[in-house]
């Protein structure tokens, strides 16, 4: 029934896998021959699909897989003695089920909840504002066996934390009132809005929104698609949450204008799996949309105006925040990104022309049909109009979302935050830049400091290199393992900085992580490898104590035991040669 259900589409095999997951806890290996058989497809390609991403599991995970958070903010709200507490108390080995194979518990990358961790998600669902006494009572519900829909609702409350609204989360949009005012003003006029409000994408690289519209719309194709990214990976970035679960519909307004400039009549939602909880509400304002004719044939009446929306999940794979990544697992595949060109906009899903926002620039084009390109251009600075919405998390007595014009300055956001005592910011989640008290006078800014929105803040007397070493972990662990400068490098730069941390590093580390950050900047395949070494060089060029104290005297320490791992040969074949030892 599950494959029935998704119309025996091979597009829709991770979707098949996400719900196999959910009914079985596991993908069985009776189900990957099954599906393989029903859709047609490699055996192979299924077992690929399923080992690639970390929500999918191959062996039982136990009728309850709880999953804390290891983001850095986690961390610091103490997920690590969360963990390792609720693991002795249910006999629990981390990363290993029960043996009754009722039971596990593991780490994942950040779940998005950073305004309110320690966090973790169980079965997929979202835990938040963990402490000792909800933990015991998870052990309890554990231990009696209650379905996980039957937990009290207090353990999965999401809160949107909205703390300061700008003309995104101000004032409602009404619905509807963008697509009248695209249909008044016509397509080419509405793109030439676009234009005029200088609208550069939300998720972080900043391209002209009308200029990928205008390439998408003009390339020969047999269907045109429209895809919005929510899948904000990033560690420390959730405003796209809050966006999806309090402003879905100028989300959604947003898409629909698109599909009109673009000709799309399909369009694609890719929900990150840590926010599977949304999908329900989000499917019922899809319904809504159509039954007051918003979605759908003939939209508002147009004759020919024809668009629908598909929800699709992904599967805790941060890898598919990257575009072309992105479009492979919209066909069911792993997420591993292609080679460009070609471009999305010329060939993207399916090979077909294809457009991909971010949720946050779909909310933008909403509110730009309905006030006008000019209204938004007048917002911002002068390569950064309108305004930008920041997740705020770290240590600061009012973690949450925030949003302003762009160009505002750190100094205002620390303030507004109630940052205490500040030393370091890291803007843009690991794969961005980390600031440190001498540039707090910096602006959020496509000429300054730009980010898809993470904001982390660390007070003074917090270990910078810890920070640094959990987004080495992060890359390390998220890296898809395609090209060798990330697949390597990530590896070694986490050695490296778990070597310095446990007391072993030397100078000549230092001058290892440099060299190996310039070989990954401009020899890996994708962003994730280009900026894994951000994080690692910024802490070495602007917090040099960070490491410079936890450093050996010594000109070189070597981070393999050469002896040690001879020791069992030497015994074997009974010569040991003096001279054979490293001194
Ligand atoms: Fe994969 Fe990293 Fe290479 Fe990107 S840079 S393709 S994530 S291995």
């Amino acid at each position: 029934p599950i494959i029935e259900r998704h119309g025996r589409e091979p597009n829709r095999l991770l979707q098949i896998l996400l719900d196999v997951q959910e009914a079985f806890h596991f993908i069985p290996p009776e189900a990957i021959t099954c599906i393989a058989e029903d859709l047609g497809l490699p055996r192979v390609s299924v077992e690929g699909t399923a080992s690639f991403y970390s929500f999918l599991s191959l062996k039982p995970a136990g009728e309850y897989r709880i999953l804390f958070s290891d983001n850095i903010t986690d961390q610091m709200l103490g997920n690590p003695e969360l963990m390792r507490d609720f693991c002795n108390k249910l006999w629990l080995e981390p990363g290993k089920v029960s043996e009754d194979n009722r039971v596990s518990a593991d780490h994942t990358s950040c779940t998005g909840m950073c305004d309110q961790g320690p966090a973790a998600l169980v079965n997929g669902w979202p835990l938040t504002n963990l402490n000792q006494e909800r933990l015991d009572l998870i052990g309890d519900l554990i231990r009696d066996r209650i379905p996980v829909s039957r937990w009290p609702s207090v353990l999965f409350e999401v809160k949107d934390n909205i703390r300061r609204a700008g003309v995104l989360l101000g004032e409602p949009l009404e619905r509807g009132a963008a697509i009248r005012a695209t249909l008044e003003r016509g397509v080419d006029a509405t793109l030439m809005e676009i234009k005029v409000s200088r609208l550069r994408g939300r998720g972080g690289a900043g391209f002209p929104t009308a200029d990928k519209w205008t390439g998408c719309r003009d390339s020969p194709g047999l269907a045109h698609y429209l895809v919005c990214n929510a899948d904000e990976g990033e560690p420390g970035t959730f405003k796209d949450r809050v966006l999806l679960n309090s402003y879905a519909d100028l989300v959604f307004e947003g898409m629909t204008i698109g599909a009109r400039v673009m000709g799309s009549v399909k369009g694609f939602l890719y929900l990150r799996g840590e926010y599977r909880y949304l999908l329900e509400k989000l499917e019922d304002i899809l319904a809504r949309r159509r039954a007051v004719g918003l979605l759908g044939r003939n939209i508002l009446g147009e004759a020919g105006f024809d668009f629908d929306i598909e929800i699709h999940r992904g599967a805790g794979a941060y890898i598919c925040g990257e575009e072309s990544a992105l479009i492979e697992s919209l066909e069911g595949k792993r997420g591993r990104p292609r080679n460009r060109p070609p471009y999305p906009a010329a060939q993207g899903y399916l090979d077909q022309p294809t457009v991909m926002n971010n949720v946050e620039t779909f909310a933008c084009a909403a509110r730009i049909a309905a006030h006008g390109g000019e209204w938004f251009a007048r917002m911002g600075t002068r390569q950064s109009s309108g305004s930008k919405i920041l997740s705020i998390s770290g240590d600061c007595a009012r973690p949450g979302i925030y949003e302003y014009p762009f160009g505002v300055s750190m100094h205002e956001i620390l303030d507004d935050c109630d940052a205490e005592d500040p030393c370091a910011v890291q803007v843009g989640g690991p794969s961005g830049f980390l600031v440190s008290s001498k540039e707090f006078g910096r602006c959020i800014s496509f000429e300054d400091l730009p980010t898809a929105g993470a904001i982390t803040l660390f007070k003074r007397g917090r270990d910078i290199l810890q920070a640094v070493q959990n987004f080495a972990h992060f890359f390390a662990h998220e890296s898809c393992g395609f090209c060798t400068p990330c697949r390597v490098g990530t590896q070694l730069q986490k050695k490296i900085l778990d070597k310095i941390a446990n007391g072993h590093g030397t100078a000549s580390d230092l001058e290892e992580l440099k060299h190996l950050g310039h070989i990954m900047k401009t020899m890996s395949h994708c962003g994730l490898g280009h900026t894994a070494p951000n994080p690692v060089l910024d802490m070495l060029e602007k917090f040099p104590d960070a490491c410079g104290q936890k450093l050996k005297n010594l000109v070189f320490e070597p981070a393999f035991d050469l002896d040690g791992a001879l020791e069992t040969a030497r015994k074997i074949t009974g010569r040991d040669d003096p001279w054979a030892h490293l001194p």
